[in-house]
C-alpha cells in the first residue's frame, strides 16, 4: 500500500485513513519587470521596437530556465489549513519576536 507522510509535521497519511492529503506546489522564478510589454508599447507603431523586445523577452526565457525553482509537498490537513492561511510564515516570526520583549 502506497503511504505517504505529511512533509511539515510528518503525520502518516494512509489513503484510507480520514487523514486528506493535500499537494503543495511552490514555483519561483525571478521577475523580469523591466522588460514587460505595456500598452503604450503597443499603442505606438513601432514595430520594429516591439519585435526586438519580443526577440529580447524570448532570450531571457532561455536564461531565466536555470534559476526556477519547483519545489513540490505533501500535507495534512492541519499543516494545509496553517499554511493557506499564513503561507510565509509571518505570523510565527511576529509570535517570536514579541516574545523577546
Ligand atoms: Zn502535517
Amino acid at each position: 500500500m502506497v503511504h505517504f507522510t505529511c512533509d511539515h509535521c510528518g503525520k502518516e497519511l494512509c489513503p484510507d485513513g480520514d487523514e486528506r492529503r493535500f499537494i503543495l506546489k511552490i514555483e519561483t522564478y525571478p521577475a523580469r519587470d523591466p522588460n514587460e510589454l505595456t500598452e503604450e508599447d503597443l499603442e505606438d507603431d513601432h514595430m520594429e521596437a516591439v519585435s526586438q523586445l519580443l526577440r529580447d523577452l524570448d532570450d531571457d526565457a532561455l536564461e531565466l530556465e536555470k534559476p526556477r525553482q519547483s519545489l513540490r509537498y505533501d500535507l495534512c490537513e492541519e499543516c494545509h489549513h496553517k499554511f493557506v492561511h499564513d503561507p510565509l510564515g509571518k505570523e510565527i516570526s511576529h509570535k517570536l519576536s514579541f516574545s523577546k520583549n
